[in-house]
């Protein structure tokens, strides 16, 4: 992409409303614009992030084996009548009414209705295990939006919904879930720790939030310090494997690690000092057993082997995926801007010409740009008249992870400078050596 060409609507003063670095380099670098409290368009630059975290998430939920589905944001609420929740919900809900005089809503959620997808076709015990699940837009009246994306009112989430015999399997496939979502937040380049949340009013041990550590996050944690020393890495996983994703399971949430929530302060105390943290974290998912609650209220049972009719056993999976651009700078930035982890960076690497319209820069500007999309990566090319602090200030604002500067000085002596944004070290070199660098 040529920057001459994008629309890229940085802001040079720091708006007002925003009180944290993430809303506020989200607006400043043109990413987002706010329509209504907590309700935003999501311009060029914001909408290619957003998409490659969808990516993320449907290559790894594609990898656990999971279908994708899209339902409708307007639900009907007799459906939510049928799950005794159209009245309990309050107040988040968004509620609609039709010409007809017919009662909607836009849904903050989808038991309801992935459910009714699955009593109109599933019938027998062989058609399971079965996840579902979808990226789609949410909308929950938040007595307080925030924070920009991080706590808007309509936002992407990926929701999934699995369906399974017995306890048992249904366990599986939220121990599936949790490794898949390890995968999917290290992808990313995030740290995100899998912590007991509470279950409500069902109980048990089966539902864990995902948290992001960061100052600014909502909910207090407390955890063992060891546990930010696991990753997940490149480890092969056969989804399948019922013991292997057990034991993933059991190495990631052995350790104390709980949100207010469910914070037990006598078991913390039995982690040795040193190693006790309490600290601020950001809610980037939820993984939920919740057995057959919904599968009961909806009719949504199977034949088993013996013949039997049995209420099939359900979870449900979020990840917040507008709330993740959000944590994803407030855990990569700086005074200047964002830093992006390559998983999720819009451009690859950002091209600066010192001297737009010398002829030398301009074909050396060129040669590197057709470079890097011969080897389909995807530069962003600062082809503007403009001073070279303000094209430097830019870069640094939109946080691409590397930067390749052309001046005249340098293509005399055959070098271009690369530029790292996370380290700031720049090196002089010649421009393929450079291409070659991050390709
Ligand atoms: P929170 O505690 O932050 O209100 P939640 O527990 O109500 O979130 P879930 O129902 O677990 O949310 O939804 C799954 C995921 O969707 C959350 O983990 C979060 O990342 C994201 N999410 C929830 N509410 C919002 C919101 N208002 N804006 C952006 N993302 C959200
Ligand atoms: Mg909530
Ligand atoms: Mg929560
Ligand atoms: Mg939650």
């Amino acid at each position: 992409m040529r920057l001459s060409r994008y629309f890229l609507p940085v802001l040079k003063e720091t708006p007002a409303e925003a009180q944290i670095a993430s809303h506020r380099l989200m607006l400043r670098a043109g990413m987002i614009k706010q329509q209504q409290a907590g309700i935003y368009s999501w311009l060029p630059m914001g909408f290619k992030v957003l998409r490659r975290i969808e990516q993320i998430v449907h290559e790894e939920q594609a990898r656990a084996g999971h279908l994708a589905i899209q339902m409708p944001t307007l639900q009907s609420a007799d459906l939510w009548r049928e799950s005794g929740r159209y009245d309990g919900y309050g107040e988040e809900m968004l509620r609609i009414t039709d010409r007809q005089g017919r009662d909607m809503l836009y849904s903050p959620t989808a038991e309801e209705m992935v459910t009714d997808i699955f009593r109109a076709h599933v019938s027998s015990y062989k058609q399971l295990p079965l996840t579902l699940y979808q990226i789609q837009w949410k909308f929950r009246d938040e007595i307080r939006p925030r924070f920009g994306v991080m706590r808007g009112r309509e936002f992407l989430m990926k929701d999934g919904y699995n369906f399974d015999l017995s306890k048992e399997d249904a366990l599986h496939a939220y121990n599936r879930h949790l490794v898949s979502y390890l995968r999917t937040y290290e992808r990313m380049g995030l740290q995100a720790i899998p912590m007991r949340a509470d279950s409500g009013p069902i109980g048990g041990d089966y539902t864990h939030e995902f948290l992001v550590l960061a100052e600014t996050g909502e909910s207090e944690v407390f955890y063992d310090s060891e546990i930010t020393d696991l990753t997940f890495g490149d480890r092969e996983i056969d989804y399948d494997d019922v013991a292997q994703c057990q034991s993933v399971l059991e190495e990631f949430t052995s350790r104390y690690a709980r949100t207010d929530e469910t914070h037990d302060e006598a078991a913390f105390n039995e982690v040795p000092e040193e190693r006790r943290r309490v600290a601020r974290g950001i809610e980037v998912g939820q993984i939920f057993y919740f057995g057959t609650q919904y599968s009961e209220a909806l009719g949504a049972s199977v034949q088993t082997p013996d013949g039997s009719k049995v209420p099939v056993h359900m979870g449900s999976h979020g990840i917040g995926v507008s709330r993740l651009v959000g944590a994803l700078i407030e855990a990569n930035h700086d005074e200047k801007g964002i830093i992006w982890p390559e998983g999720v960076t819009p451009f690859h690497v950002g091209i600066v010409n010192l001297k737009q319209g010398d002829v030398s820069c301009d074909s050396a500007c060129e040669a590197i740009y057709r470079a890097f999309l011969d080897h389909g990566l995807d530069p962003l090319y600062d082809d503007r008249e403009e001073r070279a602090g303000a094209k430097f200030a830019t870069m640094d604002l939109i946080g691409l992870p590397w930067r390749i500067t052309v001046g005249p000085r340098g293509i005399a002596a055959n070098k271009v400078e690369l530029t790292c944004r996370r380290t700031g070290e720049s090196e002089e070199m010649p421009a393929e050596e450079a291409v070659e660098k991050i390709v």
